[in-house]
């Protein structure tokens, strides 16, 4: 190759690899735009999660706090989802409670998005969407599909070993930055465990009687489609669930490891006054034996691969005719909060809460999510 023609090949090399970094810098940079969350007829006012721990403040981490509050006083109820990005029902449940939850007595606590980072990569070589689209009747919304962990950009390298705080459990590497493996939580670790310290001081502080904390699982995962309830939650829990079954939402109850550590429903549940719960349902995303991860499998949870699991009698949850779609996990979750914020005077009647227009789980089937969902008002 004679000098000029290897000077411009370098050239067009070098202009590829540097477009190839602009698309792909730009598209990894807009995954920080957080996608709008509608106000809601309920909502009394939207703090942030810097309030109970302001070391957070102007970083990824500071996520809205959705108030909705009610005329009469009463108990107060927290509801996070996204601790795991991927668990897109936990997310979606907790965003049409902001857009559509009404609470007439006591208080609604609701944090869409616990876990900013993790909406901000993707899982390296998974082939997962970034986003997905929900259509409404108007026009459509669009969420971040994110990744379970935070973001190593925020906090890196992986240890070795992750040594739990306060406990000492050691874990697997990675779980560092697992945040229902932080709770607590400490105002002076990495970035995952100051994230689990404001939430923990958000619970304390707005002293929740109760806190859901919404998730999803492998379908190939024994812990699916139930409520994990710490020892203080278990009568509660064991009361919706025979609630939930009469009305046709089989959830199962698991009881919370003693020695698992750094989960929401042990840990808040052992260092607050909070009955701490987590909620799971099936997303096949999550689970190795998927096709095609893409937004269609995300949104209905169909999969042949998994027809042919539930065939084997291989799944925790049944895959039934229509898979597992998200109108159905959402409807499970929100059913799950529904009664667990009805049963909460009953076990204790002094912590009344009481909320409307939550979306049904019928509804939910027959509407799809998107007639839940609210147009955002451009700025
Ligand atoms: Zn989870």
């Amino acid at each position: 190759m004679s000098m000029p023609s290897r000077f411009f090949t370098s050239l067009i090399l070098l202009s590829i690899a540097l477009a190839t970094a602009f698309f792909t810098g730009n598209h990894f940079m807009s995954l920080y735009e957080r996608e709008p969350v509608v106000k809601g007829p309920g909502v009394t006012r939207v703090g942030k999660l810097s309030d109970y721990f302001p070391k957070i403040k102007n970083t990824v981490a500071d996520t809205n706090v959705y108030f909705l509050e009610g005329s009469e006083p009463g108990a107060t109820v927290v509801v996070f989802g996204g601790i795991h990005s991927i668990e897109t029902a936990g997310m979606m449940s907790a965003v049409l409670l902001v857009e559509n939850a009404v609470v007439k007595t006591g208080r609604l606590i609701v944090v869409p998005h616990s876990n900013e980072s993790a909406f901000t990569h993707n899982a390296p070589s998974e082939g997962y969407p970034s986003r997905f689209t929900v259509k409404t009747s108007w026009g459509s919304r669009r969420f971040r599909y994110g990744d379970r962990l935070t973001n190593p950009v925020h906090q890196w390298p992986d240890p070795e070993i992750y040594v739990h705080y306060p406990s000492g459990d050691l874990q697997a590497d990675f779980e560092v930055r697992n945040l229902d493996r932080a709770f607590p939580g400490r105002p002076d670790g990495g970035y995952t465990e100051r994230v689990a310290y404001a939430l923990t001081e958000l619970v304390r502080k707005e002293n929740a009687a109760m806190t859901l904390d919404l998730h999803e699982a492998r379908p190939m995962n024994p812990i699916v489609n139930c409520i994990i309830a710490n020892e203080r939650a278990a009568e509660i829990a064991a009361m919706a669930v025979m609630d939930l079954g009469m009305q046709g939402i089989k959830m199962r109850l698991e009881p919370s490891p003693k020695k698992l550590r750094g989960m929401t429903h042990r840990e808040l549940g052992d260092h607050t006054q909070t009955l701490a719960m987590l909620m799971e349902t099936p997303s096949p995303a999550m689970d190795k034996l998927h096709g095609r991860a893409d937004e269609s499998l995300i949104l209905t949870g169909k999969d042949e691969f998994f027809r042919s699991a539930d065939h084997r009698r291989l799944l925790y949850a049944a895959y039934g005719q229509n898979g597992y779609p998200l109108e159905e996990r959402v409807g499970r979750h929100l059913a799950s909060v529904t009664v667990l914020i009805q049963l909460l005077a009953e076990v204790h009647s002094d912590q009344k809460v009481e909320v409307e227009n939550i979306p049904e789980y019928k509804a939910l089937q027959e509407n799809g999510i998107g007639s839940f969902l609210r147009m955002p008002q451009k700025d």
